[in-house]
């Protein structure tokens, strides 16, 4: 089977890495790839994916039975319609679904029509209501750009001058369209986990859970980040937890977005954050984490290909996962000046030494000058390992990175501590 892999990041090389192993897979074209994919088997091809035809003609040309969409954005501009309407078999949700992702604002007033627990809200397009809902309130307050912000349009505001001052900057354009209506939500206490989950539409299939560092140094200090890194099983989210996730949060989703007329095929990620109420639901994504993707790719026993096919052929009521007990972990080498302004262009040599740990180095921003490897993106390489405790896994992880020869590399040195910790 001919399979077409939409992005170039470390969540697709890690797709590409193990759907690579499948023995019904003939050949995987990648658009755009990475070196990595490339390495591992990839036929990496240009393609503007924001041109859905151009995206069908390929498909038609090179025999492609199954495309994968990795990232949100073409979720959300609603590439996966477009290849359903032309009979293409597609793994990804339809736009109007991914409005769990695309549209805080919808989601939220999803959870309220459903009973699905998640921090109470309100949603604003003027300043002064805003404002106002803030009101009788005590910070801190959480405000959020209603569309897509590549994991910048929430505001976690310690005063009421702060939170102020997030709602002129995003009702006054900062984020475009994706600002143009805000969600304030009140505060909650706990600890985040992810969970996902496979969905054909009606059954959901629950995966694993994994947790994730946002912010870009030790310590949970600095910047916010696509993450810094990954680790699976979180052990927040244990069975009994897992199974309350399952019939309080993601079931009675997929159930009101299926009586919304809007059914949701593919994978939902679920940010939570469990606390003394019970797991409450943060936000949805509507694809898979990255890094998380990265560890449960790892931590996935049986083949990827079939729980896909599955998802998308509504046959998930009759399909199991199966997974390895071990823990995985993965440690993200960034570009010096990420987020803000990464360095690009430096020469990264060591990667086949790194993998000599055992370890897998995933590509998520780097391209080929020639021969040589460089540097080309905020988040570049992701260091990742299984071992049958988190903590060998981090030893291992953390010692192929010792192998990896790149001067502006940075990562943080506490992946997995709150595990490691507990
Ligand atoms: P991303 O896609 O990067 O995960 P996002 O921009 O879609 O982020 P959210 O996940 O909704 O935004 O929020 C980002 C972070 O802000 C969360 O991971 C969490 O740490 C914090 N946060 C969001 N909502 C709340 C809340 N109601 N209470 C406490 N913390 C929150």
């Amino acid at each position: 089977m001919n399979i077409l892999l939409i992005g170039g990041g470390g969540r697709e090389h890690a797709l590409a890495w193990k759907l690579a192993q499948s023995p019904l897979l003939t050949t995987l074209y990648a658009a755009p790839g990475n070196p990595g994919m490339a390495d591992d088997g990839a036929t990496c091809v240009s393609l503007d994916v924001t041109d859905h035809q151009a995206v069908v003609d390929f498909i038609h040309q090179n025999n492609v039975e199954l495309t994968v969409i990795g990232p949100e954005q073409p979720l959300v501009d609603g590439l996966a319609d477009t290849l359903s309407k032309h009979g293409k078999k597609v793994f990804g949700p339809s736009a109007r679904a991914a409005r769990l992702e695309g549209s805080k604002g919808f989601t939220k007033d999803l959870c309220a029509k459903y009973g699905i627990p998640t921090a109470a809200y309100g949603r604003f397009r003027q300043a002064a209501d805003a404002k106002a809902f803030l009101g009788g309130r005590e910070p801190p307050f959480v405000v959020k750009a209603d569309g897509l912000a590549a994991g910048k349009g929430v505001v976690i505001a310690a005063s009421r001058e702060e939170a102020h001052a997030a709602i002129d900057d995003m009702l006054g354009g900062s984020f475009g369209e994706a600002g143009a209506e805000l969600v304030i939500e009140e505060f909650l206490e706990g600890e985040e986990a992810s969970f996902f989950a496979l969905c054909d539409g009606e059954t959901v299939l629950p995966l694993i859970g994994a947790q994730d560092h946002k912010r870009a140094h030790d310590g949970d200090k600095g910047p916010n980040t696509g993450g810094m890194g990954a680790y699976s099983p979180a052990p927040i989210l244990d069975d009994a937890m897992q199974a309350r996730v399952m019939t309080e949060i993601v079931e009675p989703t997929a159930r009101a977005m299926a009586a919304e007329g809007s059914p949701f095929t593919g994978v939902l990620y679920a940010g939570l954050m469990i606390g003394p109420r019970g797991p409450q639901l943060i936000e949805y994504n509507a694809r898979f984490g990255d890094p998380e993707c990265q560890v449960l790719m790892m931590r996935m026993k049986s083949d990827l290909l079939p729980a896909l096919l599955a998802a998308v052929d509504g046959e998930l009521a009759h399909f199991a996962v199966q997974w390895h007990d071990d823990a995985a972990m993965t440690v993200v080498m960034a570009a010096e000046g990420y987020p803000s302004t990464p360095r690009k262009g430096g020469t990264i040599t060591g990667i086949s030494d790194a993998e000599a740990t055992g370890a897998k180095v995933f590509h998520a921003g780097t391209k080929r000058d020639g021969a040589t490897l460089v540097a080309n993106g905020g988040r570049v390489l992701n260091i990742t390992a299984m071992a049958p405790s988190l903590r060998d896994a981090a030893d291992t992880a953390y010692a192929a990175i010792e192998r990896i020869n790149w001067p502006d590399a940075f990562w943080r040195r506490d992946i997995g501590a709150r595990a490691l910790n507990r």
